[in-house]
């Protein structure tokens, strides 16, 4: 156990730019060369399976997307000659597009825009060309042309606005007013009464009046990528040993089908893979990206266990089943019998599409209720990644939104520790707990709708702020006893400066989008409204949630919890409509122009995107991978644009 979340000493480059809010850091896996060499090429043509599904995520995200990310990518590599001005312009832009997978905010959803004129855009592409650009044009067309028919997607901020709208306002269809392309022309009422198909793994057009599904499948929409996913899966087989050649061969046998049964099949096999040292995510999984919470969105992870951090969460998922009987729930909402609940602490190589460059902290799947209940999920904390958070945090950060001194001291001393705590909780008892009602037989993201993923998050978070108060904790070994008050406090303290401190990340609108965000502010407000947790405190012009009392905030914990539990089991969609409608979506403008204001005077950063570690295969004569290597690039645009095999230019003379 770790009694202070010191960091090592070392001063390798963590924090290596921003760029407006986004902070760009370096990931490391260290535990790559402690991998046997079998490991190490798995990795690599894993790595490589990855990498081939990049553009899907871009596709799906919008329409425009590739064509956007090659008119950029063509200027930034023949940019020779093109103005200064203009040049930092584009690479700001083009750095947030790579951050984001396009032009809209991974957190607000909301677009960005690019801020030249379009003419000096034009001038760019033109020297470009002049240098040995190639642009896609169409028969006739001129670069110059080829600018003009992309300007709304790159100037106009009203040109498809948001890439995912829940919450447009009354009379606004969720669906066409999201600009993402997992559905085209398509409003929630011409699904009244269709039952797709491929739920997780289509897109839903009109056409002719009729509603189709087209499928993500080898033959099917994305075909090119998924060819090439299965290619670099089918030679990972061989290095494979068998729980996750089984894994990966029910991968293949999806993306050939696109079935639903195919799909099941795999996610079954991918849970029952528990001992290979080195695992992938790689599908169709997360469903953030649509309003309706069906699609899934494209993603590639390849990881491989973390020992010493992974023997303290198999305390935990050991004991699931007495934090399960311990529930402050229903017991009817209780699971009389944990299945296998899987943890580990992971260090991550590789993340591309929905997880990279921004990546989660933790991840539990499938995300299918149904396997969950009959075959367990697989949990994982993403140590380097939370490593890699904690080394490029900021100090002023805490000071900034701490009440006092006693606050800023805890945070300092415990708040790794406790949100790394908390973080596995959340992942390996909070997702996998709790079970539907008896005779609700659909799945709860289908009851739910666009409420789920939030209700669900919410759920797993109030789980781990419930347990981690919680003196059998102590007992397992996983905190200090004498140091557990003083953890339980930062940590409830850390949850309530979140929901202020996360307004800043929202810079336009007065609701907040995506779920975490969601989730957080709810459990918050709920808070503040029914307990006397935490109070809403105010100095020399600036706001602080400063936790009062807790006691009172564990049990108002305990009290939402149960509530959230039953609105997932029973699927009761009302009720989770009105939890966030009325603590969870909507805030207000004034405080969010303070936290803007307090967090630009420090130059602080609302979120995170990654440069990944850079692998490369070493070859015997006859031309097979023999051994990988890894290094760190330390820059984002260097990674980027070789991912898409292109250079960078030489920087125009200043
Ligand atoms: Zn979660």
């Amino acid at each position: 156990m770790r009694s202070t979340p010191a960091a090592p000493a070392t001063d390798r480059p963590y924090r290596l730019e921003q760029i407006d809010e986004a902070a760009v850091v370096q990931l490391y896996a260290d535990g790559f060369l402690k991998l046997s060499t079998n490991d190490r090429i798995l990795v690599w043509h894993l790595y490589q399976a990855a990498l081939a599904g990049r553009d899907i995520y871009y596709d799906q995200r919008y329409r425009h997307n590739l064509a956007m990310r090659d008119i950029l990518e063509e200027i930034l590599s023949n940019a020779d000659g093109v103005s200064a001005d203009t040049h930092r312009e584009l690479v700001r832009y083009t750095k947030l597009f790579w951050i984001n997978t396009g032009a809209y905010n991974n957190l607000t959803a909301r677009k960005f825009v690019l801020a030249l004129t379009q003419d000096a855009l034009a001038d760019a592409a033109e020297i470009a060309a002049a240098n040995g650009a190639r642009f896609r044009l169409q028969p006739g067309e001129g670069v110059r042309d080829l600018i003009a028919r992309y300007a709304p997607m790159f100037f106009d901020p009203t040109f498809d606005p948001m890439v995912t709208s829940k919450t447009p306002g009354e009379g606004r269809d969720i669906l066409q007013a999201s600009a993402n392309n997992l559905y085209v022309d398509v409003a929630m009422a011409d699904l009244e009464g269709v039952t797709e198909r491929h739920p997780l793994n289509s897109r839903v057009v009109m056409a002719d009046g009729q509603v189709v599904e087209q499928v993500y499948r080898v033959g099917g929409m994305y075909d090119a990528e998924l060819r090439e996913i299965v290619r670099h899966l089918e030679n990972a087989l061989p290095y494979a040993q068998p729980s996750l050649a089984n894994a990966l061969r029910a991968l293949v046998r999806w993306y050939q089908t696109g079935e639903e049964a195919d799909r099941q099949a795999f996610d079954i096999a991918w849970v029952q893979n528990r001992d290979s040292v080195v695992d992938t995510m790689n599908g169709f999984i997360e469903v953030y990206m649509d309003a309706r919470g069906i699609k899934g969105s494209w993603e590639g992870v390849v990881y491989y266990a973390h020992h010493e951090k992974t023997e303290k969460i198999h305390r935990l998922a050991a004991n699931a089943q007495w934090f399960e009987d311990h529930l402050p729930v229903d017991p009817r909402f209780r699971k009389s019998k944990v299945q296998g609940v899987s943890a580990r602490a992971i260090e991550v190589v590789f993340e591309a599409g929905d997880s990279g460059p921004i990546t989660p902290i933790g991840v539990n799947l499938p995300n299918d209720q149904r396997i969950r209940e009959e075959y367990g999920s697989k949990s994982v904390s993403l140590s380097n990644v939370l490593e890699a958070y904690e080394h490029s945090t900021l100090e002023s950060f805490r000071q900034e939104f701490s009440w006092d001194d006693a606050e800023l001291e805890r945070a300092k001393q415990w708040g790794a520790f406790a949100g790394e705590l908390t973080t596995e909780i959340h992942e390996v008892l909070g997702h996998g707990s709790g079970r539907m009602a008896a005779g609700v037989n659909a799945q709860p993201q289908e009851l739910l709708k666009e409420q789920y993923s939030a209700l669900e998050e919410s759920r797993a978070d109030l789980v781990a702020l419930y347990f981690v108060a919680d003196p059998y904790l102590a007992t397992l070994g996983l905190v200090p006893a004498e140091h557990q008050a003083e953890i339980v406090r930062a940590e409830y303290e850390g949850y309530a400066r979140t929901a202020l401190v996360q307004l800043r990340r929202v810079r336009e609108g007065t609701q907040l989008e995506e779920d975490h965000m969601r989730n957080r502010q709810a459990i918050v407000y709920w808070l503040m409204a029914h307990t006397e947790s935490i109070v809403v405190r105010r100095r020399e012009d600036r706001t602080y949630y400063s936790v009062a009392e807790v006691e009172a905030f564990r049990a108002g914990v305990g009290r939402l919890l149960a509530e959230v539990q039953r609105i997932k089991s029973e699927g009761d969609y009302p009720a989770a409509r009105a939890l966030f409608e009325t603590y969870g979506v909507h805030f207000d403008a004034g405080l969010r122009d303070e936290i803007v204001a307090r967090v630009d005077r420090l130059k602080l950063p609302s979120y995170t995107a990654f440069v990944m570690p850079k692998l490369q295969p070493v070859c015997g004569a006859d031309g097979s991978i023999t051994d990988v290597t890894i290094s760190y690039p330390c820059d984002l645009m260097t990674q980027m644009l070789e991912f898409t095999g292109k250079r960078r230019a030489r920087l125009p003379s200043l």
